[in-house]
């Protein structure tokens, strides 16, 4: 057994400061037991908690690491970006050269705003979307999770559903009666809400590749449905890709996909593990910001020149190394038939879905997960001994069955087996 003495005690003394000890609830173990580890510092595929113990990290800060902790040039470029000041209010290069390099790599976007996380982002979105539209309502999918704005804590994924949280208190009744919810790869769901609320919808709002009730593969033809479900009623269709964008490819889910949305949230990666997300689109849609625009919104430490030193150097290396999503394919391939073959070695019930390098194994006995009432059958408790055992092996993985798995350019084939190994 590891000897975790001084992070049990750094988590008393969190939890008489801390509202739950933490700063974001996941972080706590809540639903797999145990008490969180506090984080020492990180490198490549690799992290070390306070009393000392390594892990193989297969959570990169919840997606942002695509190219593992601590990358020298990322390293280098804040550190440059530090002595140079850390934050001005005024515009620099960096921020043209961030949009420059978004609106290269993200087919859809035209024009982008940079924000300070992917709430603020899908926040932003929405705004935009109603004051567009001049409507109200937004149609999001159970399951789904886009930051902990008002709007978007109704059947909401990640945390708020591994707490059984899914619509928080503190969120309105005028604000919930806006928010209609649909169910994922449910075309006829989305179709009937239509029917029924068509001239009020000003947007669908989903993660093309849902993560946040674990990982779930659109069904051929349902993002393509709801492009033309959006056209027809003259809604406009956002994409939340804060995991998917930069993930699932270079240019996110819609690249992957062919299905391209009227605006796209992004946050996670672009940080380089800084904090920031970014909305963008359709230039027409975007110039309706202030100060072009009426739609208000605006940022103290917007664009900052850390996060955008960060950033930047993240996207480059992205953009001119193709080859590293090929390798994360390769790697990501090689867990899935690993963990399907342990998994039937062992006789476990379980379901995997990946799409690129990140995946989810469900432990459920269900044929396949499509949807988020599949996704519930998964056995939660079987999921927390999974999360404990492999703790134990030294591998940290998220601490919650509805949350991915994610590969990273520092990742090795060896690390790649251990996990897989660490199935029993
Ligand atoms: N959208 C999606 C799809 C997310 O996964 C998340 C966070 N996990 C958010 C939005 C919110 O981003 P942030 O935590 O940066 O506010």
């Amino acid at each position: 057994m590891r000897n975790i003495s001084q992070s049990k005690a750094a988590f008393k003394q969190a939890l008489e400061r801390i509202p739950g000890g933490v700063n974001s609830p996941v972080r706590a173990f809540k639903s797999v037991g145990g008490d969180p580890l506090f984080i020492d510092k990180a490198k490549g595929a690799t992290v070390w908690d306070i009393d000392g113990n390594s892990y193989t990290d297969f959570v990169a800060s919840w997606g942002p690491m695509i190219l593992g902790h601590a990358r020298a040039e990322i390293v280098e470029a804040i550190q440059k970006a530090a002595e140079r000041g850390t934050s001005y209010g005024a515009p620099t290069l960096l921020e043209n050269e961030m949009a420059g390099l978004i609106t290269s790599m993200v087919p859809s976007v035209d024009k982008v705003r940079m924000v300070n996380s992917g709430t603020e982002a899908t926040m932003s979105a929405l705004r935009l979307a109603r004051g567009f539209t001049g409507r109200d309502k937004v149609l999001k999918f159970a399951g789904c999770f886009h930051g902990h704005a008002d709007s978007f804590l109704i059947k909401a994924g990640s945390g708020a559903l591994t707490l059984g949280l899914p619509d928080s208190p503190g969120v309105t009744k005028a604000t919930a009666a806006d928010t209609l919810t649909a169910e994922y790869n449910d075309l006829a769901s989305v179709e009937a809400l239509f029917e029924a609320h068509g001239q009020d919808i000003a947007a669908i709002i989903v993660e093309p590749v849902p993560g946040n009730m674990g990982v779930i593969l659109p069904k051929p033809g349902f993002l393509e449905g709801l492009r033309e479900i959006t056209r027809q009623y003259g809604a406009l269709l956002i994409f939340d890709e804060v995991i998917s964008g930069f993930r699932v490819s270079s240019g996110g889910a819609q690249k992957r996909l062919g299905v391209m949305p009227d605006l796209t949230t992004m946050g996670k990666i672009i940080g380089g593990g800084l904090p920031v997300g970014a909305y963008g689109g359709r230039a027409d849609i975007m110039d309706l910001l202030a100060p072009a625009g009426p739609v208000y919104q605006a940022g103290t430490l917007s664009g900052n020149p850390l996060a955008m030193a960060a950033g930047t150097e993240m996207l480059k290396i992205l953009k001119n190394h193709p080859s590293i999503y090929e390798d994360l394919e390769r790697k990501a391939a090689r867990l899935e038939a690993g963990l399907r073959e342990q998994l039937a070695k062992t006789g476990t019930p379980g379901v995997i879905n990946r799409m690129g390098s990140m995946m989810t194994l469900f432990f459920t006995k269900a044929p396949q997960v499509t949807s988020f009432d599949e996704a519930m059958t998964s056995d939660t408790d079987r999921y927390a001994r999974h999360f404990r055992q492999s703790l134990d092996k030294g591998l940290y993985i998220a601490p919650s069955q509805f949350e991915c798995t994610f590969i990273s350019d520092a990742h090795t084939n060896e690390d790649v087996d251990k996990l897989i190994h660490s199935m029993t």
